[in-house]
């Protein structure tokens, strides 16, 4: 008689968009000049930033998107102090000033733990180990970050829920009671993209207490190397094998879509790293590759949604149950760990009466189905 929804509004799916690593930091390998390409985020929405060139040639598109930006609150101390001749490295904080810069972000965004400094080089050498901060997490480090979480909110009036391990490297269980510690209720803990398996959330245990573990499941760049444009000389098997890997990443989709996993991908706002090197996915490299994904998922019955929402709900899916009591009235109870149950219901009732209000609720008319998107727990009668 009222079931519920596996995706907020009976959606079919969740998307989520997540990208690493946004930093006041950009890296130049032309005298200086900063152009997309060398921006992490130095230029917020400045001409020539990446931001703009993100704006201007995705998101102005795709209106629809949201998702999640993992950020390392302090990355600017992570600077290598060491850098070769050719190499400009420039940094600023993010501070007070940067409240409409965050604003602007949160229309498409939320927030999410990604270390402070994020990482390190050993002897701060670019030719030298590259050392994840995440690696070593202590319960000592509880207070330090805590001061930086308060600090973002102060800037930017937003609480992260969640977060990733840097590099999804983590030390041990204290990592784990550290998390916990720090209230938060989910965790992208595992890298797993374009793989048929390992596609459901779990969850962490921590002691007697629980972390939900969304999956990052779909690689941003897995459409690049099919919309490159190959020259002639490039071979006709090049061009069957890159068709088949399109295929391939196309039936996957599919296959997410189909078995209701949420589709989350991976992207980084990095493209030159401190070694020289380009960092992949990154979402100036990626751009037409994004577009042909949210392309496809735009013909689709999806729920663009950031993680801390998706969590949410997903958590309270797992936590709510619906009791028959008799004949006319089921009883709804919510034991999740977030402050209120956020779930939909779907019935064949076009309404409902919530029993201790005495209010007719409504239902919403979709796909022969009336759905409920703003039940709280307690008694109705069908
Ligand atoms: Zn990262």
């Amino acid at each position: 008689m009222l079931k519920k929804c596996k995706y907020y509004n009976n959606h079919q799916t969740a998307v989520s968009l997540m990208i690493d690593d946004l930093s006041p930091i950009y890296i130049s390998y032309d005298n200086g000049k900063i152009k997309p390409w060398y921006d992490w985020g130095y230029e917020r929405f400045k001409k020539d930033s990446l931001l703009d060139y993100f704006y201007k040639n995705f998101l102005n598109k795709f209106p629809e998107v949201k998702g999640t930006i993992y950020l390392p609150l302090k990355s600017e101390d992570g600077l290598p102090k060491t850098s070769n001749s050719g190499m400009y490295i420039k940094s600023n904080s993010f501070t007070d000033k940067d409240s409409d810069f965050f604003d602007s972000l949160s229309l498409f965004f939320d927030f999410a733990f990604h270390g402070l400094q994020h990482a390190s080089y050993r002897n701060n050498d670019v030719t030298d180990k590259y050392i994840y901060e995440t690696e070593n997490l202590k319960l000592i480090n509880y207070k330090l970050i805590k001061d930086e979480l308060e600090n973002f909110y102060r800037i930017s009036n937003n609480v992260m829920s969640g977060g990733k391990f840097t590099g999804y490297h983590y030390f041990n269980e204290e990592s784990f009671e550290l998390i916990k510690k720090l209230g938060f209720k989910w965790w992208a803990l595992r890298l797993s993209v374009n793989k048929k398996k390992n596609n459901s959330h779990s969850y962490i245990k921590i002691k007697s207490d629980k972390i939900l573990d969304l999956p990052t499941n779909l690689n941003g760049n897995s459409f690049k190397t099919y919309l490159e444009k190959s020259s002639n000389l490039k071979s006709y098997y090049y061009s069957l094998k890159k068709f088949y890997r399109k295929i391939q990443i196309e039936n996957y989709l599919d296959y997410l879509y189909s078995n209701q996993y949420v589709i989350t991908i991976q992207e980084h706002f990095q493209n030159q790293a401190f070694n020289g090197k380009i960092q992949t996915p990154n979402i100036f490299d990626d751009i037409l590759s994004l577009e042909y994904i949210y392309s496809i998922i735009r013909g689709c019955d999806v729920w663009h949604v950031n993680n801390s929402k998706l969590s949410h709900y997903i958590e309270s899916y797992d936590s709510t149950n619906i009791k028959k009591i008799n004949e006319n009235t089921i009883k709804i109870e919510y034991s999740g760990s977030w402050n209120k149950m956020f779930l939909s219901f779907y019935s064949s009732y076009s309404s409902i009466t919530n029993q201790k209000t005495g209010k007719i609720i409504k239902g919403l008319y979709k796909n022969n189905l009336w759905i409920y998107n703003n039940l709280e727990p307690g008694l109705y009668t069908i």
